[in-house]
């Protein structure tokens, strides 16, 4: 059986599946090809991303540069439950994406 690896590498791939449904971050090789818990496709991990400098929750809360949507969704947010909130956010995220690149082809 597959084993899943303790720490990421820039390799690492990791189970969205399992992040989502039950907030466990699993990394694995990047040899594996799926979850070894509900044998989901893996992604990469977006290392990219992760370095990147995010901002603290606390810190959008209180710029009054950050946008009263942006703040006022925040709020909404931390009073759900987290991984239902991440989930979301997430398809949020694609539907606006998609949104997006659709009035820019048009
Ligand atoms: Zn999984």
């Amino acid at each position: 059986m597959p084993q899943p690896i303790e720490k990421p590498n820039p390799d690492s791939l990791y189970c969205q599946a399992c992040l989502h449904g039950r907030g466990e971050l699993i990394y694995y090789a990047s040899c594996q090809n799926s979850c070894a818990v509900c044998r989901s496709a893996l992604l990469p991990v977006d290392f990219a991303g992760m370095s990147r400098e995010l901002p603290s929750i606390k810190d959008i809360l209180e710029d009054p540069s950050a946008s009263f949507w942006l703040r006022q969704a925040l709020r909404g947010a931390l009073a759900r439950d987290p991984v239902d909130a991440a989930n979301d956010a997430e398809m949020l995220v694609s539907l606006l994406d998609a949104r997006c690149r659709g009035a820019l082809r048009s």
